[in-house]
């Protein structure tokens, strides 16, 4: 039960309000303190832990949405990072169906987000995993875009719903006039193509007007929020006005 799951607001540029959330987890170790996801996820997913937090998390997000202060703040959805290595190892899925029914969530409540992964994103297993649960009704979301392999033709293919937009290139657009072209025209370009971009890593008013009139219409960034307790997360909703 160390295992704690955060929520970083998401921002919606046409309603101007916050429609989702991104659960992200934490892991706060008695003796060692706060250890990273970035450090502890990779090695997670080497020894197959990943099964057992990932689904840690999955209940957390499913019981949350299932409070019925979380019904009133009006989310339509929580974007829930899901590692690859759940789909190829395990039985992911029985389990998802299990827990949502335990807390009567559908699987429209819940946005997978997975990156984009070389080798293994070609295997059966897995894409037969990602179409049941496409079949089930949850949608997906391409994370990181920008630092991977950028594959047009796989994305395209793939269906998502949202892509994400990584926060690299957004730091990067801060100083160096090519980063800036790079990212506003890919903006617009997965627009064009019909998808929702989220921007994460968004932290000023400049990058904040600069994503936004490149297309981009969901936020997410320390300029809103830092990933927080739900409590102080539901706070955050119910307060929100945006000037
Ligand atoms: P990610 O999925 O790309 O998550 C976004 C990361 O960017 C989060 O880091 C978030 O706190 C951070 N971030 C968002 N906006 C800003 C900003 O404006 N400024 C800065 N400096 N950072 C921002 P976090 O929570 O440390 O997570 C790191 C990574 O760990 C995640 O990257 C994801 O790959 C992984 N992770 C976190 N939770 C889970 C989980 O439940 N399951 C799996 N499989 N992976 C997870
Ligand atoms: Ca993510
Ligand atoms: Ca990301």
């Amino acid at each position: 039960d160390e295992f704690k799951v955060y929520s970083q607001p998401i921002w919606n540029a046409d309603t101007k309000q916050i429609t989702t959330a991104e659960a992200l987890v934490r892991l706060i170790d008695p003796a060692l303190g706060f250890i990273p996801p970035d450090e502890f996820i990779p090695l997670a997913e080497q020894n197959g832990l990943i099964n057992d937090i990932g689904m840690t998390v999955f209940e957390k997000v499913c019981a949350f949405l299932s409070s019925e202060r979380t019904k009133k703040a009006g989310l339509t959805y929580i974007e829930v990072n899901l590692s690859i290595y759940q789909l190829i190892m395990g039985n992911t899925i029985g389990q998802f169906k299990e827990t949502m029914a335990k807390y009567g969530i559908t699987p429209d409540q819940i946005n997978l987000e997975i990156t984009e992964t070389g080798s293994v994103s070609t295997s059966n297993t897995l894409l037969t995993n990602i179409d049941e649960l496409k079949a089930l009704g949850f949608k997906f979301s391409l994370d990181d875009y920008g630092t991977g392999y950028s594959n047009l033709t796989y994305i395209i293919s793939m269906d998502f719903t949202n892509i994400k937009s990584d926060k690299g290139l957004l730091w990067a657009s801060d100083t160096d006039e090519n980063s800036k072209i790079l990212l506003t025209d890919t903006i617009q370009m997965m627009r064009r193509l019909g998808f929702n971009v989220i921007q994460e890593g968004v932290e000023t008013k400049e990058q904040l007007d600069l994503v936004v009139s490149a297309g981009a219409n969901l936020i997410q960034g320390y300029y809103f929020s830092k990933p927080v307790p739900a409590d102080e997360f539901l706070k955050y909703v119910e307060n929100f006005k945006y000037e």
